[in-house]
């Protein structure tokens, strides 16, 4: 396979326990799961975070916002065929 199709697979997310960023406690409580994941609340500051953390997080984003833009640009292209067959009528005045 070529290098150019990897990029079109989605990443796995590798998760990792993760604490709170702002005053580093391990105390908290979940709020809400997500899939894999949940977030929870720091039991000493409040701070809303990610447990666990996917520790490949910038190549999840990345991934995520690569996917949106192709198909908004393919969205665009479209759009844009359509519409200049919408003018061509008029395109001799
Ligand atoms: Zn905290």
């Amino acid at each position: 396979m070529q290098s150019s199709c990897r990029n079109a697979e989605a990443p796995i997310p590798i998760f990792e326990d993760a604490n709170c960023d702002v005053c580093g406690s391990w105390d908290s409580k979940e709020l809400v799961k997500l899939q894999g994941s949940a977030y929870h609340e720091c039991n000493t500051c409040g701070l809303i975070f990610a447990r666990p953390m996917p520790i490949n997080f910038v190549e999840l984003n990345e991934a995520s916002y690569h996917r949106k833009l192709d198909k908004y640009i393919e969205k665009i292209q479209k759009r844009r065929s359509k519409n200049r067959k919408k003018v061509k009528p008029f395109s001799r005045y």
